[in-house]
Formats: structure tokens, sequence, C-alpha cells
């Protein structure tokens, strides 16, 4: 998401909106202000906090609205040049606007498959909408203070995904975060001694600067990557593990699949499907 947020700033940065065009039903997750007002407005930049891609425009935020983007899961972005009619399947917004040479250009957000999670807001100045729940970056003091000092007793891997908690790492960085800290899926963050806190601490934030360096190589259309071309271990269950060389595992719980190196992470312990014993119970 960060290296789409900069590949979009360079792109739109002084481009100014001619129309906001809403495709889809249910894409849109405001009414007030609504899209027309955007029009004649100028792109200040794009940035990015936790998964929500943000379209600043001039003036300021105190003064002007912002415009918010998700992707979710199987949302993709396209610059077009020179914009298309075209309505494809799963658009969710087009938004035409004049860039800073004058030439036309559109983003079209839309999204594959049938989940219909991809959405936008339009924020009115000061409203800070979905952002307002989010929890600290990874690389804040809080953040930090949190791992290596908190007592919170859920698991490591639950605080990771809780977006109120710290906001941008997701169920994947998850995945590869543990495996580089030696730490079990089901590891709780009271339980930690320093040691590996301060470990958890820097593999969250090393996998996080490693994923964006391979984002900002990446060349082509602004999709999200598929998983896999883009974790350690996160989706590789079955293949070897990339330190040791024993096979990846997976495991359920809570409606999630996590994957782990029994060797590196659990003592070489097979955790137990917590979704599957319920079942054979
Ligand atoms: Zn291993």
């Amino acid at each position: 998401m960060q290296a789409l947020a900069e590949r979009l700033d360079a792109e739109l940065r002084g481009a100014e909106v001619t129309a906001a065009e809403p495709l889809g039903f249910s894409g849109l997750k405001t009414v007030v202000p609504g899209p027309e007002t955007l029009a004649g407005l100028v792109v200040r930049g794009v940035d990015r906090r936790a998964k929500y891609l943000v379209v600043h425009f001039e003036p300021d935020d105190a003064t002007a609205p912002r415009v918010l983007v998700h992707l979710s899961q199987a949302g993709r972005l396209d610059v077009e040049r020179p914009p298309k009619r075209t309505r494809a399947k799963g658009s969710v917004v087009r938004m035409h606007l004049r860039d800073r040479d004058g030439d036309e250009v559109a983003l079209l957000v839309r999204e594959y498959g049938h989940e219909r999670k991809a959405a936008w807001w339009v924020l009115a100045p000061g409203d800070d909408g979905p952002l307002e729940r989010l929890g600290p970056e990874p690389d804040s003091e809080e953040f930090s203070e949190l791992v290596l000092h908190g007592d919170d007793r859920r698991r490591v891997h639950t605080i990771l995904r809780d977006q109120r908690t710290v906001s941008g790492v997701g169920r994947g960085y998850a995945d590869d975060a543990l495996w580089r800290a030696r730490l079990s899926p089901y590891a709780s963050l009271a339980s930690l001694d320093d040691t590996q806190r301060a470990a958890l601490l820097d593999a969250v934030r090393a996998v996080l600067v490693d994923g964006l360096e391979r984002e900002r190589g990446r060349t082509g259309g602004l999709s999200q990557p598929k998983l896999g071309e883009h974790f350690e271990v996160h989706a590789r269950y079955g293949t070897a593990c990339p330190r040791c060389g024993d096979g990846l595992r997976r495991v359920s719980y809570e409606s999630h699949e996590v994957t782990y190196c029994p060797a590196c992470q659990t003592d070489g312990k097979v955790l137990a499907d917590r979704r599957l014993s319920r079942l054979v119970k």
C-alpha cells in the first residue's frame, strides 16, 4: 500500500479533479459531502494510513475534503491515460483529472471476484472517518512501548492483525513477523520475555520495510501483489522454510490460517488445528 501511494503521489500531485464518477452501488461509504464537490480541487499529495490510500487536496486537510480508498483483498487501481469510458465489471469509481502538464488522466478503482468490499470515502474537512479508529503505525514510539512493555494477554498474531491496536500489519505480515522472531503463532504478548519482545518488534518493522522495498522495485499495474509473491512464509505452507529447510505448515484459528515453521517456531511441535479438533469432538 505504501509503494502504491508513492506511485500515485508521483502521478497525481498537482492534478485537478474534473469529475468523480461513482460506478458501483455500494462502493461509496459517505453521503455528504457528495463526490461532485471534488470537481475543481487540486491534489496536494497521496499517502497511506494503515490500508487506506489518502488523497489530500489544496490547500490543506483542515479546509479541503479528503478521499480515502480501501482496496480490500481483490481491489486494484488503474491509472488510465487517456481515460476510458468503459465500465469494467467490478468498477467502483473513476476519478477524472487534468494533470500538471494539462493531460487528461483517470484513476479507476475496480474489484475482481464477488466480494464487493473495495470502498471509498469523501471526508469533510476535519473528519477522520474510518481513520479515527486506527491504532498507531508500526514505526511509532507508541507501538514500540506496547510491544516492549505492554501486558496485553492476547496472542501476538491477534494483536498484530487488530487495526485498532496497530495499523497496517495484517495477517500476512503477522505470519512473517512471528516466523522471523521465531515465536509460536499461539504465543501471547504477556508471556514473552524481554529478548523475545525486542525480537518481535524488530521482526515486525523488518518485514514491513522489506515488503516496501520489494514493492518499490515492482513495475507494471498498480494492483496489489499476489499472495506468495510478497511474503516469506505466509500462505507458503507445504514448501521448505527459507531458514531451516523443514516443511512449513499451516494451522487454523479464529477463522484465519497461519503459516509457520515447527522447527523454527514451536520446538518442532505441530500445532493442533483448533477448527478441525472442534469438528472431531
Ligand atoms: Zn524453519
